[in-house]
Parts: structure tokens; C-alpha cells; sequence
């Protein structure tokens, strides 16, 4: 009886730490997402960010994306990959102020990205944001290492 209560007590953190090191996040037909915050365990090794369009607009006119930068830099990195075109996920391309991100998406589209804590610094302040131009202003949120 003792080792049933142990490994259903085992069961149980391992699936708390699962739901701390993956996200889900919705958009839709409108410049917002799901969560304006997000907040991940120092511990995980992985973090999986699930990204789901549950609009019907076509990633042309609504498409939305999940970017990480610093707190202090998304807002210049949005700016400068304006021109860089939907194909290039409107990202500057091979910028090292880009930490994470996942391809631009359209209505009924989902897409995810898994990356590693052990290059992000639990001290910094990071932001996520739609890179799509004229989102970044209204669709980000803070990313919390706890
Ligand atoms: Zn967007």
C-alpha cells in the first residue's frame, strides 16, 4: 500500500512539472492572445510552447506568431522585421535578439516550439509577441522563468 501511495505521488509531481513546461496558447480573428502572461519552472529542461489559430482568416491578413526576445529589445526586433515578409515570419533573419519563435500562422493552424531554459536567464525580463506588423503593440505579455 505504501509504494501504491509513493508512486501515485510520483505520478502526480511528474505531471505537474509537464504542465509547468508546456504552454498553450490561443489566438484568433483578433490582435490578442490567450495568455498576457506566462510563467515556467526554472527546472524544466524543455519548454514546449503550443501555438493554435482558432480563427478563419488567412495568416496573410490575421497570421499571428509567438516570438521571445528581452523585455528591452522586442519591440525594436518587431520593428525591424517589418520588411522582412511573411515568408520570413516578419523577423529579421539571423538575429540573436530573436530567442525563440514559431512561424507565422493563419485560421485553423497550429504550430509549437520547444526550447531549452539553459539559454535564458531566470534574473532577465522577457516578453512574448506577434511579430505581424501592427500586432506587437497590442498582442505580447511578459514570460516569467520562476
Ligand atoms: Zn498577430
Amino acid at each position: 500500500m505504501k509504494q501504491l501511495i509513493v508512486g501515485l505521488a510520483l505520478m502526480f509531481a511528474a505531471g505537474m512539472a509537464n504542465a509547468a513546461c508546456e504552454v498553450n496558447v490561443e489566438v484568433g480573428d483578433s490582435l490578442a492572445f490567450s495568455e498576457s502572461s506566462i510563467t515556467v519552472e526554472a527546472s524544466c529542461e524543455t519548454v514546449t510552447v503550443n501555438l493554435k489559430h482558432t480563427g478563419s482568416l488567412p495568416a496573410a491578413a490575421m497570421g499571428h506568431n509567438w516570438v521571445l526576445s528581452k523585455t528591452a529589445e522586442y519591440q525594436a526586433v518587431a520593428n525591424d522585421g517589418m520588411a522582412a515578409g511573411l515568408d520570413a515570419n516578419y523577423l529579421p533573419a539571423d538575429d540573436a535578439r530573436v530567442l525563440v519563435y514559431t512561424k507565422i500562422i493563419g485560421g485553423g493552424e497550429e504550430t509549437s516550439v520547444s526550447f531549452s531554459l539553459s539559454d535564458l536567464d531566470a534574473g532577465e525580463s522577457y516578453t512574448f509577441y506577434c511579430s505581424f506588423p501592427g500586432h506587437t503593440g497590442l498582442m505580447n505579455g511578459t514570460f516569467t522563468i520562476s
